[in-house]
């Protein structure tokens, strides 16, 4: 079977899905194949920009201010790339990549609206939520489901943390006592923390209960009104007047539960940040395919694309594979934005690392060939590691047009583009920067293929 379109997106992640729909929004026609789950998926769903330097431990209190930084330290950087303009003035740089990431979080808090997963905060500040630990990080947007607008300013503020039983993921009596004890280091609100354990029981399981099966459970009806019952004595007893749950409201009536248990409790109540499998990932990840169906890109689910055609220096046709059938796609450019290890863009063996598609040029994080580096040596002991692992970093680098280039710096493609965590020259688990890369360099390759794919035609 043989496909046409103006532009074929590889990878379904975040990167894939904003440069997809902005190049349907523009008008072209636009596949988008997806051969298994995202990392977006499994994120805990907020949207980091940028937290922190490599080797810092004081967050960014703006994105701004990070993306000023990284500029100046980190020319390969992808938020580095977007600056490199024909013709701009050496003092220019930082305000170009700073407009190009503000009108992409607007374009797509705008997008993402009457979705699943609306967005709240702005790029004025980072926000610091509350993560499943007790924790705060530093992020730039949340699901309106994980925002809460005063707690940390509140003086009179008083917080629940509330647990579910059967649920190991979340224990409230530790995150509480953790939360507390770094306010008070701070001197900031809440006033007062306490805790609790409520009892759920998805499908008449009560025990071993994932977080995804207390959404799909509290997706049904009267599951939000049997918990605002249990909970209710709770927060009067306590005198809360902000609830933090798991993130678990749901999956696709998480909105709608926040506001019922909010009216019958009488107290705010907002999501933390969780760990995979992540119900406001899930939730992110289905909101982004909903965003590119509805502007007009098609979708190719459980589709793979495993061999191309490359003539004169451009890439005419990529083959995909799904269980049933085989298909060619032609198209004027292509995007490849296949994440790394979790997503499947790279993958590493005893040869090396490779990029799984094109078998493009990957580089270290001191962009050295990647080729022939075994990826046990590229990993820290420490599994969580404040250092990050090197391999995090590894990844393709680019052209200032978003064009993967080979060994002699050249772009090895003229139409083939790329976005997301495929990229090298950044680890976004210590910067707190994975989505925020994906979707501003999915924007700027959409940009430019967009750009290349009017002049051809
Ligand atoms: C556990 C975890 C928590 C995280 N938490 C956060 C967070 O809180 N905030 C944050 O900002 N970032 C977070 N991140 C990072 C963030 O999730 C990633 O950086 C981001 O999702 C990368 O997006 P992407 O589109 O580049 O890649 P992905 O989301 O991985 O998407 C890659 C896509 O390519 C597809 N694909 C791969 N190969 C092929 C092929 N040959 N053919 C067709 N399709 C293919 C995959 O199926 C997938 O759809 C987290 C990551 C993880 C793993």
């Amino acid at each position: 079977m043989d496909m046409e379109c103006d532009l074929l997106v590889i990878g379904g992640g975040m990167a894939g899905l904003v440069a997809g729909t902005l190049a349907a929004e523009a008008g072209l026609s636009t596949i988008l194949l997806r051969k298994g789950q995202s990392a977006t998926a499994y994120s805990s769903g907020a949207i980091d920009i940028i937290g922190y330097l490599p080797d810092a431990s004081e967050p960014f209190s703006t994105p701004e201010e990070g993306l000023a930084a990284i500029a100046g330290l980190y020319p390969l950087h992808p938020y580095s790339i977007i600056g490199y303009v024909d013709g701009i003035k050496p003092e220019d740089v930082v305000d170009e990549i700073v407009g190009r990431t503000r009108d992409t979080i607007t374009w797509l808090k705008e997008k993402l609206k009457d979705t699943i997963a609306p967005l709240s905060g702005d790029f004025k500040s980072n926000i610091f939520p509350i993560t499943i630990l007790g924790t705060t990080k530093p992020t730039c947007l949340v699901q309106k489901t994980m925002y809460s607008e005063d707690l940390q300013t509140r003086e009179d503020s008083v917080l629940l943390f509330t647990g579910f039983s059967g649920n190991a993921d979340f224990n409230p009596s530790v995150a509480a006592k953790t939360y507390l004890e770094d306010r008070i280091a701070i001197g900031e609100p809440p006033r007062k923390v306490g805790h609790c354990t409520l009892r759920v029981s998805p499908f008449g399981k009560p025990y071993n209960v994932s977080s995804v099966e207390i959404a799909r459970h509290l997706d049904h009806e009267r599951s939000i009104e049997d918990l605002a019952t249990q909970l209710k004595p709770q927060v009067e007893q306590l005198g809360a007047t902000h609830v933090a749950v798991p993130p678990v409201l749901g999956i696709k009536t998480a909105m709608d539960n926040k506001k019922k248990l909010e009216d019958q409790i009488g107290a705010e109540v907002f999501e933390m940040l969780g760990f995979p499998p992540s119900v406001p990932g899930l939730r992110l990840q289905l909101a982004l395919e909903e965003m590119y169906r509805t502007n007009g890109g098609k979708m190719l689910v459980g589709h793979e694309a495993t061999s191309y055609i490359k003539t004169e220096g451009r890439i005419t046709k990529v083959s995909a594979k799904a269980p049933r059938r085989e298909m060619n796609i032609e198209a004027k450019a292509f995007i490849l934005s296949t994440g790394k290890y979790i997503g499947g863009g790279l993958s590493g063996d005893e040869n090396g690392i490779r990029e799984t598609v094109f078998g493009l040029m990957t580089v270290t994080d001191a962009y050295h060939s990647a080729g022939e580096i075994i990826p046990s040596r590229y990993t820290n002991r420490i599994a969580i590691s404040p250092e990050g692992h090197p391999i995090n970093s590894c990844g393709l680098t680019l052209d200032p047009h978003f064009r993967p280039i080979n060994e002699d710096g050249v772009e090895w493609a003229s139409n083939l583009y790329s976005a997301g965590a495929v990229l090298a020259g950044y680890d976004y688990s210590i910067e707190k920067s994975g989505l925020g890369v994906a979707a501003v360099s999915g924007f700027s390759a959409a940009k430019h293929a967009i750009d290349f794919i009017k002049e051809v035609a």
